[in-house]
């Protein structure tokens, strides 16, 4: 390790992991795996790394314990099911917190992902709060189990409403096949 890029007295501690040269400890930030220097652009890539980070891949059940595999789709949404003790978790606050079950209510099942992905945009549209469980963003075949879509119940009527011209069948289950159209 040679001295300190800004600091020619001083010897370097570590090299930034995004442009390489060595810094002493007063120019470094520790980030999870590697050290950066205050450059800004070395800067914007430590944020872009920490917020990565931030985001769970799995969280444990406040309820019962279990630990539960998130899905894209879940850390999206900030929302994930628990299949064993049935509690919606919100995992967007730390600790994660159990939503009371009558606080979200099922409106759709559907095995069509495109439908799926309208859905979604109208009631993100609309501001409605909701989550899905299950994955259809990353799944290249056809979906075995259903999507399921949730909405805050007190927003159960102006999803109806903003939902309404989409498909008549859609407070129901709906499990018809993506149809073949490219
Ligand atoms: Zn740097
Ligand atoms: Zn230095
Ligand atoms: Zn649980």
């Amino acid at each position: 390790m040679n001295n300190c890029t800004n600091h020619p007295e001083k010897k370097a501690l570590s090299i930034c992991h995004v442009c390489k040269k060595e810094f002493c400890e007063l120019c470094l930030v520790e980030g999870r795996e590697y050290y950066y220097c205050k450059n800004p652009e070395c800067q914007k890539i430590f944020q872009q790394e920490l917020e990565i980070n931030n985001v769970p891949q799995s969280v444990i059940c406040p309820k019962c314990d279990s630990e539960l595999e998130l899905t894209a789709e879940e850390t999206k949404t900030g929302k994930t099911h628990c299949p064993e003790c049935e509690a919606v978790i919100d995992f967007t606050c730390d600790p994660p917190k159990v939503l009371e079950d009558e606080q979200y209510q099922e409106i759709l099942r559907s095995l069509n992902q495109g439908d799926i992905g309208i859905i979604e945009s109208i009631l993100e549209d609309g501001n409605i709060d909701y989550f899905v469980l299950g994955e259809h963003f990353l799944s290249v075949r056809p979906l075995l189990e259903p999507v399921r879509i949730f909405i805050n119940a007190k927003q159960l009527k102006e999803a109806e409403e903003l939902l309404k011209d989409f498909e008549p069948k859609i407070f129901g289950f709906s499990s018809r096949q993506d149809e073949d159209f490219e």
